[in-house]
């Protein structure tokens, strides 16, 4: 499931009243699941039930103090102990909310949980207080005991594609110098860049979805002049400049171009040409 399709989830589950006591975010590499879970523990905790970002229990949630809100922590960096989860969740747990509906802990790195640490949070799972969520975050949903999991909803978070970085980090580098640029290339270093492209055999496809990102974030600075908004906020200077010299009506079109260069190569246009339009259709 993608983030925003957990995200619906979640907000689903609440609504209807139907909680479970016990989800598994997996998450093979990246820190979305963290963040995940902590919006969904904000929302189960919010006095308006939406997360609302400033009512006690959102304040208490943001500045990290929440008492019903638990973060299981563990001191080894390879394992969690059956110490640490009896005394921070199993033994916890048994002690009622503190101000909240729901008392709800977040256990990260699940799989380093000892088999030991596994058989004692399984107790907590066979007969769980009404108000009790866990919500174990790993990696790797395949370390924890077959009887943790049958007690659990298992939620697989998959990357989201980032087409702008699929591009090898040279090539990229080439191609966004290109787009930054091309205002003021001369007719000689078009060709030059376009010819470059080709023989590092830069796939349209990347090259484009990269273009696409790109002009949109610009469009993005033009309109709102937000940098929180971007999908490459590390190219807000180069966007800056690109707003103040074209007009939207020039950044639809260079776009439509964009999508142009892409139709073209797919269908065995020139390749090099394709490019230099693309080049051409930016400068002019
Ligand atoms: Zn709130």
């Amino acid at each position: 499931m993608r983030k925003e399709e957990i995200r619906e989830y979640f907000i689903r589950v609440q609504e209807s009243e139907k909680v479970s006591h016990a989800y598994i975010i997996e998450e093979e590499s990246g820190q979305e699941a963290e963040a995940l879970a902590g919006e969904f523990a904000a929302r189960l905790e919010c006095e308006k039930g939406t997360g609302c970002g400033t009512c006690h229990s959102c304040l208490a949630y943001a500045s990290g103090n929440h008492p019903d809100i638990i973060r299981v922590r563990h001191e080894k960096p390879d394992s969690i102990g059956v110490d640490e989860i009896r005394r921070q969740l199993v033994d916890d747990i048994t002690i009622r909310p503190y101000s909240s509906p729901y008392k709800v802990y977040l256990v990260p790195e699940a799989e380093k949980l000892t088999v030991q640490a596994q058989n004692a949070l399984l107790k907590t799972l066979e007969e769980p207080p009404y108000y009790g969520v866990i919500l174990l975050l790993t990696a790797n949903a395949g370390k924890l005991l077959s009887t943790i999991l049958s007690r659990s909803v298992l939620l697989k978070l998959t990357e989201e594609e980032q087409e702008e970085r699929l591009l090898p980090e040279e090539d990229r580098q080439l191609f966004l110098s290109l787009l930054r640029q091309a205002r003021s290339l001369t007719v000689t270093q078009m060709a030059d860049g376009a010819k470059a492209l080709k023989e590092r055999k830069v796939p349209a496809g990347a090259a484009a979805a990269l273009a696409r990102v790109y002009f949109r974030d610009v469009l993005v600075v033009k309109s709102t002049g937000k940098r929180e908004l971007l999908r490459m906020p590390e190219e807000y200077k180069g966007y800056g400049e690109w707003a103040e010299a074209a007009s939207y009506a020039k950044l639809h079109r260079i776009l439509e171009e964009v999508d142009g260069m892409e139709r073209r190569i797919l269908s065995n246009v020139n390749y090099e040409l394709a490019a230099e339009l693309l080049l051409m259709a930016m400068k002019a």
